[in-house]
């Protein structure tokens, strides 16, 4: 199970705030953790960054992916009456974005503010009462009077985010923004840390990517993949839970929070490394759940899978409740859970592995 300094960990991971495109205070929060557990740790100019275990250099390697960036808002625009209209970075939801507490993250420092909503006694149709906001709608109160004040306190273009942090909700249900994905970092690296105390039983060199930039096209594991060239890849991403009220099973297919991380089949998941895990889980009495993949995964599989020549990969996710949003809900049984399915699925690879399916 988890150990309190492992959760001390996760929850700095979840306060330091990692929006798309602005991910370097969450990316040296995890490289310094990682260093305990890697030969080598390094980046990209664009703030990817790995941790290598280094066996053999004549052996496969194999790559634990994740993504380091959250969504958030961004600056567009400040009105003269310094009110602060904003953009998404990423897929936020607008029609959620009314009446939050926001940190506008400048280079002097953190801003705090709240998205204005206009009394319910005030609304008509002018000001957007009863409909649903665009991002257009949505503005931030800094607490300026005229634009010039609020220039004085942050730019365009800097990001935001909402200023919910970790909630245990009991002592198994975390509540948070940002699960999606600084949870995935946090998997990858205690995998590592998991791995290098086994060291002696690794057969394979290992490599754990925290890649920037997913929400936006998965961008970082693109560069990263193309760099390193690894041999496999397992990458972690949430997914959504879907056993919460208003669902429909039939469309979206029935995981549930606690019962598990999913194993995915089809599209860019290779049908070798899927057996391996499906074996490792039973072979270790690891509960997993089984999600299909219509046509893209929309994680950073699809970013990586077709690098070059092709790196067998399969994606392994958490599933979570509420994702994209600031309460994002998950098991801490399912992050223990895909813990051990990763770390037990590298031990069980061979120096030699290959995942030819003819
Ligand atoms: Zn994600």
């Amino acid at each position: 199970m988890l150990e309190k300094k492992e959760l001390e960990f996760l929850e700095e991971l979840l306060i330091t705030p990692s929006p798309t495109g602005y991910e370097s205070g969450g990316q040296r929060v995890w490289m310094e953790y990682i260093s305990d557990y890697s030969d080598k740790v390094e980046s990209d100019s664009y703030g990817s960054a790995i941790g290598k275990l280094e066996v053999n250099p004549d052996v496969m390697t194999v790559m634990l992916e994740a993504h380091a960036d959250e969504i958030g808002m961004v600056v567009q625009h400040i009105d003269d009456k310094g009110f602060v209209f904003i953009n998404k970075l990423g897929g936020s939801d607008s029609t959620i974005a009314r009446a939050r507490k926001v940190f506008v993250h400048s280079k002097k420092g953190r801003v705090s503010g709240v998205t204005g909503n206009t009394a319910i006694h005030l609304q008509d149709n002018k000001n957007g009462g009863g409909k649903q906001p665009s991002w257009k709608d949505i503005y931030v109160d800094i607490g300026a009077t005229n634009k010039e004040e609020a220039l004085e306190m942050i730019q365009i273009g800097d990001p935001i985010t909402y200023t919910e942090e970790l909630e245990f909700l009991n002592d198994d249900v975390i509540s948070a923004r940002a699960l999606d994905n600084r949870i995935g970092g946090f998997v990858i690296a205690q995998a590592m840390k998991r791995l290098s105390k086994k060291r002696k039983k690794l057969a394979v060199n290992v490599l754990a990517l925290n890649s920037v930039q997913e929400e936006v096209g998965g961008f970082g594991a693109r560069m990263m993949s193309y760099r390193h060239m690894p041999d496999a890849a397992l990458v972690t991403d949430v997914t959504h839970a879907t056993d919460s009220p208003g669902i429909d099973n039939r469309e979206h297919g029935l995981v549930k929070m606690g019962e598990g991380p999913t194993v995915q089949h089809g599209g860019a998941n290779h049908p070798k490394i899927v057996d391996l895990l499906e074996e490792v889980a039973e072979n270790n009495k690891i509960k997993i759940q089984h999600e299909a993949t219509s046509i893209r995964t929309g994680t950073d599989t699809d970013s990586i899978f077709y690098q070059r020549t092709g790196i067998p990969s399969a994606l392994v996710s958490i599933p979570i409740r509420y994702m994209h949003s600031p309460v994002e809900t998950a098991s801490l049984k399912d992050l223990e859970l895909l813990i051990q399915l990763m770390t037990e699925a590298v031990l069980a690879m061979k120096p030699d592995q290959t995942f030819s399916v003819l």
